[in-house]
């Protein structure tokens, strides 16, 4: 056996959420429009057509490369990439080849260890972020012999970010992919949602023996459309490699795109002869000049990271640390926290409400922003003490309500004149008529019984039909069975 060490780096696309195009004025949230209709004469690619670099996009891209720790040019320019390929009508890509945004960064990625508690060290250096447009879309209609072109999301801003090859397993590279999307989401700069393509990336992976001066040969992987399977793709790779190596068989510099359904990556062409794009500079858009109080003024705006806010979290509001994690990946969520203690909420109870009841609202409505979706921070607040002045299945009616219908939890309750349960005397008393009414339940209780206490609970539930908090309910029960 072998001792192999994996090596991956990655390419990675993001698109920018600006309000219009890299090029043009064109909007930029073409997503789901009628084909060909968020075009113009310059992301058509028409001859004679000049295109203007989009201002917010530079803004944004430096400072991406800010929180990636990438050194700023001072001077930047774009490059004509050359290439044919249907979807791209100008036959070429306005890009950045030597003078980029940034260069020579290095990411904390976030890997959270559960056992100590701590955050793993583990950073990823960035070769470059680039600037870029993006191409049209292909549609190839079923059973159809033709193809056709929607060129909506040509000219979309994106930013093309390359690192080192210094990752060193498919889970690592995993975890650094969802570190640059928080980054991204939480400079609100991108959505970032891999699923919907905003979020874009290629690997590459080659093995070595321990020691090797060289890298191995090198495969790189294509189609990659989820965190899942970036992973899953590169652990495929991973062991395809190793048996091919440990069986002293030759590595072929090639592309495989990963077949999601049938679990493996698939030769696509070989990668013998690099692709010559014959970059030029692009004529038609002078050399930019930066000032440095320009870029650091860019820097300053900077208010969080996803790495700070963790941390915070967890030493500061004390939450435990497997609820920051649930929590910190959406920084609307952070946010809508932050706010809600802000206005006097206890941040467990809170986090909780968010982390188990919201989850699924989450998923029902698909919004990423709550507070644009309507969930104001009073609710939130109100919210996260309904569990502890009704029980669960009060708490979860008001919520559905909540969500449904954007009133707040508050009116919600007394439209329906939910009852608190509150007068602890008159618990008292409904608990002590169980347990005179339940004495072989009691007496198994006592002899250890765990299920006992489980069937007297439910008696308590049952005699207030159901409007005391269960965990009151207990409480309430080993303290008068003491
Ligand atoms: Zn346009
Ligand atoms: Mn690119």
């Amino acid at each position: 056996m072998k001792n192999l060490i994996t090596t991956i780096g990655l390419e990675i696309h993001i698109q920018l959420d600006t309000d219009s195009k890299m090029f043009c004025n064109c909007s930029n949230f073409a997503e789901n429009k009628a084909p060909n209709t968020v075009v113009c004469p310059v992301c058509m690619g028409m001859p004679g057509t000049l295109p203007v670099p989009n201002k917010k996009a530079i803004e944004w891209s430096i400072k991406m490369a800010h929180a990636l720790g990438c050194k700023i040019n001072l001077e930047q320019k774009f490059d004509r990439k050359n290439y044919f390929y249907p979807d791209l009508p100008k036959g070429y890509q306005i890009s950045q080849l030597d003078q980029p945004v940034g260069m020579n960064g290095n990411v904390e990625v976030i890997d959270f260890d559960l056992k100590t508690n701590k955050l793993n060290k583990v950073f990823v250096e960035i070769e470059r972020l680039h600037l870029e447009e993006d191409a049209g879309k292909l549609v190839h209609p079923n059973g159809k012999n033709y193809t056709l072109v929607d060129l909506n999301r040509a000219g979309t801003p994106l930013m093309e970010i390359v690192t080192r090859p210094v990752i060193h397993s498919p889970n690592e590279a995993k975890m650094f992919l969802e570190t640059l999307k928080m980054i991204a989401q939480y400079l609100r700069i991108s959505r970032a949602d891999m699923e919907k393509g905003h979020l874009r990336c290629d690997a590459n992976i080659s093995l070595a023996e321990e020691g090797a001066k060289e890298l191995g040969v090198k495969v790189e992987v294509k189609n990659l459309n989820s965190f899942r399977s970036v992973q899953r793709a590169l652990e495929f790779e991973e062991k395809r490699q190793r048996k091919l190596l440990e069986n002293s068989e030759k590595i072929i510099s090639e592309t495989r795109g990963w077949d999601e359904k049938r679990y493996k990556t698939i030769s696509q062409r070989s990668k013998e002869i690099a692709p010559d794009y014959r970059y030029f500079p692009e004529p038609d858009i002078p050399k930019m000049q930066f000032t440095k109080s320009y870029v650091d003024e860019i820097q300053k705006q900077i208010i969080s990271l996803p790495q700070t806010i963790l941390t915070e979290l967890i030493d500061e509001l004390h939450l435990d640390p497997q609820v920051a994690i649930s929590l910190f990946g959406n920084i609307f969520d952070v946010e809508h926290l932050k706010n809600t203690v802000a206005l006097g909420g206890d941040a467990k109870k809170v986090a909780r409400l968010m982390v188990q009841k919201y989850t699924e609202f989450r998923k029902q409505y698909r919004f990423l922003d709550i507070e644009r979706f309507g969930i104001k921070p009073e609710y939130t607040l109100y919210a996260s003490t309904l569990i502890e002045q009704f029980n669960n299945k009060i708490e979860n009616d008001v919520l559905k309500e909540m969500f449904e219908t954007k009133k707040s939890p508050e009116y919600i309750v007394r439209e329906n004149k939910y009852q608190k349960m509150e007068n602890s005397g008159q618990i008292n008393e409904i608990i002590e008529e169980v347990i005179k009414e339940n004495q072989k339940a009691v007496s198994d209780y006592k002899a250890g019984k765990m299920q006992a206490k489980g069937f007297l609970v439910g008696q308590i539930m049952k005699k207030t039909k159901g409007q005391i908090n269960p965990t009151l309910a207990n409480e309430t029960l080993e303290k008068l069975l003491k």
